[in-house]
Formats: structure tokens, C-alpha cells, sequence
């Protein structure tokens, strides 16, 4: 019996925004963190799909024409809560030539993953708190191993998009040179439903959605 496992919501294949080109996004269930405005809120139980290490790479190696311009994102949910499992997918996808990425709240660092990984999409929750210090030992690791890190926002009218909060995502990506690209994305609220179906509230219901328009004046105040 295969001892390497994991827990997943969901496999998909074809996603144009996880990172470069087409990719096909493992969805990790279980998550140390509870953003108001989480899209993924069917990740966050402990439970999900079981599912061992040669079933996923067989499942993957299925789409690898389709993904060679792009590759894998390890989404979730939080991919480091499984990081064992998330370094020998690496290994094993890198055997077959398929570069892999990984979308984190950057909580856990685990330096080994983080060296292992062909870039880091690290998604600053700063909406209704400062950013936690761990994040700044998470970048560190990032910076010291040279990785490239893409680094997003989920910009919230009224939340977190007044000067000061612009200025401290700025000196954050000022301070790091491994932070190659910087994204804001709008707060959307098409996550409604899931919420409904698993009977929760949810919480951010009383915000606007941002507009293109926020996100270009969040944009243009800190010149990036
Ligand atoms: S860290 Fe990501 S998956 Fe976890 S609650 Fe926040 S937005 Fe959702």
C-alpha cells in the first residue's frame, strides 16, 4: 500500500490564472487560516478526497500536452499543511518536466518546499489585520533561495485600500528582490453560493466588489 498520500478537493485542468500559460491546479484541502473573503471555502475541511502520490502524477501526466506552456499550481486550501506530500509530487512532476508553483497565505516555511518549488505565489492577507510576522520569515526563506515570487492582494473597497495599507504592501515589495511580480485582485463575490451550500455565513457579504477601476487607482498610488 502506497504510503505517500494526500487530501484534495479537487483536480482542474485548464486554469489561466493560477500562473503562467495553462495549468492544472491541485486543490488541497485544509487551510490555517479563515479569510472572510476565501473562495474556496469547501477546502477548509481536514477531510477531503484521498488520494495517493501515483494516482495524482498518472492523473496529471494525462494533461501534459496541454500544460506544457504552463504547468502546476498546489493551491488549496494551504499547500504547506501538506508538505510532505507536496515535495515528492515536486520530484516526481520534475522527472517528467513539469515546473510547479505554489499558492500560499506564507505562514508555514518550510525551506525545503520553498527551494524544491518553481516559484511562489504569496497572497498577502492584510485585510483585516497587519500581515503577520511570519509571512516576513517566509519572504526571507524566498529571498536567501532566490525564488520567484509573484505577489498578490485581494484589494477589498473600503477594507484595504487606504494609503497606509498601499504602503505597507510597497515596502514589503521593496524590501524583497525576489518579488518579481506584484498583483492586485479584485474582491469578487461569485464565492456566495458555496457558502450557501455549506450552510456558513459569509462574512464579507457587506463589501462591494472591486472594480477595475479600484484596482487601477490602488495601482497607480503606489506606481508599480
Ligand atoms: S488562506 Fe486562502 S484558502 Fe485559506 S482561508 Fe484564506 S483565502 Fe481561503
Amino acid at each position: 500500500m502506497e504510503k505517500c498520500k494526500a487530501r484534495i478537493d479537487s483536480v482542474y485542468n485548464g486554469s489561466a490564472v493560477d500562473g503562467k500559460g495553462l495549468r492544472c491546479v491541485i486543490f488541497f484541502t485544509g487551510c490555517n487560516m479563515r479569510c472572510g473573503f476565501c473562495h474556496n471555502p469547501e477546502t477548509w475541511t481536514e477531510k477531503g478526497i484521498e488520494i495517493s502520490l501515483s494516482d495524482l502524477v498518472a492523473r496529471i501526466k494525462r494533461y501534459k500536452s496541454y500544460i506544457k506552456n504552463g504547468g502546476v499550481t498546489l493551491s488549496g486550501g494551504e499547500p504547506f499543511l501538506q508538505a510532505h506530500f507536496c515535495k515528492e509530487l515536486i520530484k516526481a512532476l520534475h522527472q517528467e518536466n513539469i515546473s510547479v508553483i505554489i499558492e500560499t497565505n506564507g505562514l508555514i516555511c518550510d525551506e525545503e518546499l520553498i527551494e524544491l518549488c518553481d516559484g511562489i505565489r504569496l497572497d498577502i492577507k492584510n485585510q483585516e489585520r497587519e500581515v503577520d510576522k511570519k509571512v516576513f520569515d517566509f519572504l526571507d526563506a524566498c529571498q536567501a533561495k532566490d525564488k520567484f515570487v509573484t505577489m498578490t492582494n485581494v484589494l477589498v473597497p473600503t477594507l484595504n485600500d487606504t494609503l497606509e495599507k498601499l504602503n505597507a504592501l510597497k515596502s514589503i515589495k521593496e524590501k524583497y528582490s525576489c518579488i518579481k511580480e506584484f498583483k492586485f485582485l479584485a474582491f469578487r463575490k461569485l464565492c456566495e453560493s458555496k457558502y450557501a451550500r455549506l450552510n456558513k455565513p459569509f462574512p464579507y457579504e457587506k463589501y462591494e466588489e472591486g472594480t477595475r477601476a479600484d484596482l487601477d487607482r490602488a495601482y497607480d498610488l503606489l506606481k508599480f
